[in-house]
């Protein structure tokens, strides 16, 4: 039987409704919710996100703000403004859109930003509260993969997940999430690919959740019958847009099973409105 596809649109239009709800809330306590953007330089890529980044705030009453800046800019000249937007109240989250100048730490800037205002949860201080299991600004996009398991209904209890790709922002939160929902986390990476042992992993999986950015990595064959799958991956494949795993096998194995695009995307964006407002609320608290 055909897996069940888990509607990233769908789950996302449901987020984006309560955090209407709690706009709403907030407006008559006087409360103002803003985002703020940082752009550096022209990338054409990073052009697209802040469209969608705009569309996506206005249409549920997020104010957004685009600060653009020369690729000459100091980095000294970047920590202070952030520092600006620290310390104005108007300001609730901040994004530092990547790729930043290569003369630029971008580490250190996104460092600079306040805790409270870090709404991509990307901070040292909010990736602690993830591996204490009380994300407060979760990292967005680990948080995602998340809601979107959760919409399954399944019992994760005991259950043996693996991830694929060990990046900051997606591969490592995301196993220390599972983690805290006692889910038995394997986290494969390139040296798992080079040793040719990834299928190996990728078959025991009842969850497997892909981040790794190379298209149809993982083989529909190798994915374990039943399974939970849900693919990160956004590679561009002859003008389309297509995940790290073989969509159309595993769909014939796995029980659930997110699209690529319309799955982990949308529900990201829509958890970052929903730091937005989180963000807006420690303000005021
Ligand atoms: P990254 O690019 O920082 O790292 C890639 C990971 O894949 C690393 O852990 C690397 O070791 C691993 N890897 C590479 N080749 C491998 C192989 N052959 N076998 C096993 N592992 C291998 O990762 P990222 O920033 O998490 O991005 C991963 C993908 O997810 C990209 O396609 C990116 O565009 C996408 N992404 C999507 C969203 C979204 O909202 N949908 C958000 C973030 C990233």
């Amino acid at each position: 039987m055909s897996a069940q596809i888990i509607d990233g649109k769908t789950i996302a239009g449901k987020i984006r409704e309560e955090i209407k709800e709690e706009i709403e809330i907030l407006k008559k306590k006087g409360t103002v919710s803003s985002l703020s953007a940082i752009q550096v330089g022209e990338d054409p890529g990073s052009a697209v996100y802040i469209r969608s980044q705009r569309k996506s705030c206005e249409a549920v009453g997020i104010g957004y703000k685009l600060h653009q800046f020369d690729s000459s800019v100091s980095q000294t000249e970047m920590t202070e403004f952030i520092g600006k937007l620290n310390g104005d109240r108007g300001v609730s989250g901040i994004i530092l859109q990547m790729p930043l100048p290569q003369a630029l730490d971008a580490r250190s800037l996104q460092a600079a930003i306040h805790r409270e205002k870090d709404v991509e949860g990307v901070s040292a201080a909010n990736m602690g509260m993830v591996v204490f299991g009380r994300p407060i600004l979760g990292p967005c996009t680990a948080m995602a993969v998340m809601k979107l398991i959760k919409s399954t209904g399944v019992n994760l209890y005991g259950r043996e997940a693996v991830m694929v790709g060990h990046s900051d922002i997606v591969g490592k939160p995301v196993a220390l999430l599972l983690l805290d929902k006692f889910v038995t986390t394997s986290v494969c990476h390139i040296a798992t690919g080079e040793r040719g042992t990834l299928p190996d992993y990728v078959k025991r999986a009842e969850i497997l959740i892909a981040a790794v950015g190379k298209a149809h990595l993982i083989k529909g064959e190798w994915i374990r019958k039943g399974a939970i799958v849900i693919d990160v991956g956004i590679n561009r494949v002859e003008g389309k847009i297509v995940g790290d795993i073989e969509f159309e096998a595993a769909k014939e194995r796995a029980s659930y099973i997110t699209p690529v695009p319309g799955g982990v995307g949308p529900v990201t964006t829509a958890i970052l409105l929903k730091n937005t407002i989180e963000a807006a609320k420690l303000r005021v608290s």
